[in-house]
Order: C-alpha cells, then structure tokens, then sequence
C-alpha cells in the first residue's frame, strides 16, 4: 500500500503503538481499535482567500482534522503557521484525542489551522484572515459537533475575530470556540490554563519523588517558548518559588544571569511584546538593566545552555528536545521533564529519558519524562469547562476553575502513574513509565467508547 510521507503524524503513531505493547500483549482484540483509531474520521481542507492592506488577495490552505467523536465533539486548537500541513495536523489531532480522554471531560479530538504567518500582518490584515478562514469553517463546526480553540499563533485577539465572523455568518451566538473574551463566553482561568495546568502536573512529580512535602522552592527551570504556554508556565513556576532561568523563541533563547531569574514583571512585559509579534532580543535590547541581566543566544534553545537545572518544561513547538540536547539536560542534573508543548522531544530525546528510569537505582537518579498529552492536558481541560459554562449560561469565578483544574490535573496524574505502573513494574524501574501510562489509559478510554457505539468489534 502507498502512503503519502506525514513523518510528524508517524512520529505520533509510533510513539503511542511502541507503548501499547505490553496492554496489547494481554488484550489482543485491541489491536483492531488501533487500526480504526489512527484513520481521522472526517479530514476538510479548503481555500482561504483574503485581502491584505494593499487590497491585493492573498490565499493560503485551511484545514480542520476532525480526528476522532467518540467522548464528545471534536475539540483542539487551531494553529497559524507557516509551517502547518497535514502531517502536523494529524499528529496534533491524533495525541488530542487521547489527551481529552485523559481529562475525563466529554470532549472528541480534532485540530485545525491554516499556513497563514501572522508576523508581519497588520490588525487589519488578521482580522481580515479571520473572517475569510472562517467563512468556509463555520460550515463544518458548532456546539455540539466541533469546537476550535487557540494553538500556536492564535490568542484572544484572532478567537475573538472568528467568534465574531461565526456570528456573523450563522446568525447564532454559541459556544463554538474556546479561548472566548471573558465578556462573551469565555472562561476565567483560559489564558493560563496550560501553563498552569503543566506546573500542578509537574507538582505531583516531585511530590512523588521528593516526598509530599517537596515543591518547587528553589527548583531551577528551563522554559522553552514565550508565548501563551510558557508565559503561564513561568508565572506559575515563580509564584511557587522556582527560579525560571530561561525563555525562548523562534530566533533564540534568553537566558538569565541573575539568582532571582526571570521576574514577574519581566513576564508582565514579554506578554505583549509577544502578542505585537516582537522578538525576545527586542525585549532584551529594551533597557542597559535588561541587557546585563539576560545573555542571548541566537539560535540555541534553552537545553544545552546551562551547567545546572532541576526541570525542563519545552512549551514551544513539536521536536524541540534532540538527543544530544536530552542528554545535555541529563548532565545538568535535570530531574524532571514536562511538555508543555505538543511532542516536544524527539522519540530519540524520550528514549534517553525513558533509559534513565529503567536503569536507575534510586528515584532520584531518574529523569522523569511527562509526555504533552498528559502534562498540558490542563489548556483543554478549562476548554472543556469553558463549554460546561457555555451549555448552562454560567461563569464560574477564576477561584472555581482553578480548583478544577488543580483536581482535573491530579486525576490525569494518577491515572497516568496507576496506568504506567500496572504495565511498566515488570522492568524493575524505579519509577513507572508516564508516557506508557498516559497513551494506555488514554487508548482504553477512547477504545471502549468506540466499541459501545459500534465503531469496531
Ligand atoms: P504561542 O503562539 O503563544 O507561542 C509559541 C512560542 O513558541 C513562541 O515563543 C514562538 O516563537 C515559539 N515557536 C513557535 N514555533 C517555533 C519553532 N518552529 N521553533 C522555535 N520556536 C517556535 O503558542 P502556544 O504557547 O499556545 O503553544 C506552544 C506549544 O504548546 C505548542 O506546541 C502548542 O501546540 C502547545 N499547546 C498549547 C496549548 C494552548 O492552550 N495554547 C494547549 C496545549 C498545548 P516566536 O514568538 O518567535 O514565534
């Protein structure tokens, strides 16, 4: 059989099927579920013709992978990228589906986007785009069939600019998307929700590890990215009391020289610099304070660049840790690693994490890995609440939801932990698998969804 090359969703495919071995092994009749999961349900890709500034049209490829309904309608976020194309998309919609299951809310898995770059583009221009995209995906979303949120390149300004062209073109106010502006349906906690969700995540681990009083006081913390993740990951990681050394982009990584790390405030002032589509030099240029309390490194990520750091949370992009730079986080004494972002390691990075655990004597010589379906579940976890608001005409205050997703965030923790322990003990680790237990508990899931509703037998 000829298959079209999408080397990131056979990434995806691999990394979950590699660890379904050992729950495969003793329940064969699953093997035909993972044949019918891997195939999306309905893909749509079309045509987005805009107009810039100049009045000139421009046209770009739109997509929506609606991967796979059997918890709930399908629901992911919506990437604007230069680089989106389908291979990406269906790995995206395909840890999706697994990573809703891991919230234990009714929600499908999906993802959408289109290869429109917002750098460089006016207000005016994405407003434009948003409209345009969303002419043609109104025609296959709603309420209950399929609700889009944010992803890379799309925050509260664009769901707010395609909440209104849903409007528009439908004639209906509903909760089509997530991320909403407070005032119109959205969800307090929303913004944050990833990063935060990733940092109560991470909390269990060393909780595990360092016993139940342990935390982050103290802990030293690479953060790849400075966008919507990241940004909430730092805040929640300093309000806790770690010390976040780094932030990243596109063009390279800032590093911090001074003990207290990255501030508050210097999060306070990324945050729209980044919105406004500026570069983190921009930020470190700014001031003579700035440029002696940072160093630069164009290029680099954050994983290679220091002798010494307890936790890495990549909440970036996908592939963002290669082998050499996991093993680079290994010789910095790197105990824990969280993705924020989606597939953020390389398989070759999660077998040099993966190696530690089985190799280790103690738990403290093991670098523990989390994988993104798991640890960033927190993002569509208040999603899933954001829809819960919506059906019953509510809001819940910031308070509720945080507490939410503090115990949606340990659920997913235990599952994973309880999960991996049942089918990774017989290696004699110390620390049982969590990217085994996040895809198994997730595929049993999803699975038995499917075969109550008649979708393989
Ligand atoms: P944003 O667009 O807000 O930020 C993305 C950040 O990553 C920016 O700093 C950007 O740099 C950097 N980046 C993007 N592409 C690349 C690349 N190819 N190489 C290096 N750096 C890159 O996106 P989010 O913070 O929302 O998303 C980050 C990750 O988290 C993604 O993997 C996303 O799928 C995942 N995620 C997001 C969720 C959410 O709720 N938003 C939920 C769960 C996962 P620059 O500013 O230079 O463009």
């Amino acid at each position: 059989m000829s298959r079209v090359s999408e080397p990131e969703f056979e990434q995806a495919l691999n990394e979950l099927t590699s660890t379904l071995a050992p729950f495969l092994e003793k329940n064969p009749s699953y093997e035909k579920a993972l044949k019918i999961v891997q195939i999306p349900e309905r893909i749509i890709t079309f045509r987005v013709v805009w107009e810039d500034d100049k009045g000139e049209a421009q046209v770009n490829r739109g997509y929506r992978v609606q991967f796979n309904s059997a918890l709930g309608p399908y629901k992911g976020g919506l990437r604007l990228h230069p680089s989106v194309n389908l291979s990406i998309l269906k790995f995206l919609g395909f840890e999706q589906i697994f990573k809703n299951a891991l919230t234990g809310l009714s929600i499908g898995g999906g993802k959408g986007g289109c290869d429109f770059d917002p750098k460089g583009k006016t207000d005016n221009e994405i407003r434009k785009f948003c409209y345009a995209f969303m002419q043609e995906l109104s025609r296959h979303i709603g309420p209950l069939t399929d609700v889009p949120a944010g992803d890379i390149g799309v925050g509260g300004r664009e769901v707010g600019f395609l909440f209104g062209a849903y409007k528009k073109y439908t004639n209906s106010f509903s909760g089509i998307l997530t991320g909403k502006g407070l005032s119109f349906g959205g969800s307090h906690i929303r913004p944050e929700a990833t990063g935060y969700g990733l940092v109560y995540y991470v909390s269990w681990m060393i909780k595990h590890v360092e016993g139940a009083e342990a935390g982050w006081k103290g802990k030293k913390v690479l953060i790849s990215g400075s966008g919507n993740v990241a940004q909430y990951a730092a805040e929640k990681v300093i309000a806790l009391g770690g010390v976040v050394l780094s932030l990243s982009d596109s063009k390279g990584t800032l590093l911090s020289t001074s003990p207290e790390g990255f501030t508050n405030a210097d999060i306070a002032a990324i945050g729209p610099m980044k919105v406004a589509h500026k570069s983190l030099t921009d930020y470190h240029q700014s001031t003579s304070e700035l440029k002696s309390k940072f160093t630069y490194h164009a290029g680099a990520r954050p994983w290679a660049l220091v002798e010494k750091a307890d936790v890495a949370l990549p909440s970036a992009t996908q592939n963002e840790i290669s082998e050499d730079e996991a093993k680079a986080l290994v010789k910095a004494g790197v105990k824990y690693v969280a993705e924020g972002s989606n597939m953020g390691s390389t398989q070759e990075a999660i077998d040099v994490f993966e190696a530690t655990r089985t190799s280790a004597k103690a738990v403290g010589d093991v670098v523990w890995y989390a994988p993104g379906k798991a640890s960033n579940a927190g993002g569509v976890a208040v999603s899933g609440l954001e829809m819960s608001q919506n059906s019953a005409r509510i809001q819940w205050t910031r308070e509720e939801v945080d507490e939410k997703l503090q115990t949606i965030m340990e659920k997913c923790y235990n599952n994973c932990f309880e999960t991996g322990s049942k089918y990774t003990k017989e290696t004699g680790s110390a620390l049982p698998s969590l990217v085994a237990g996040a895809n198994i508990a997730g595929f049993v899931l999803v699975a038995d969804a499917m075969k109550a509703q008649g979708d393989w037998w």
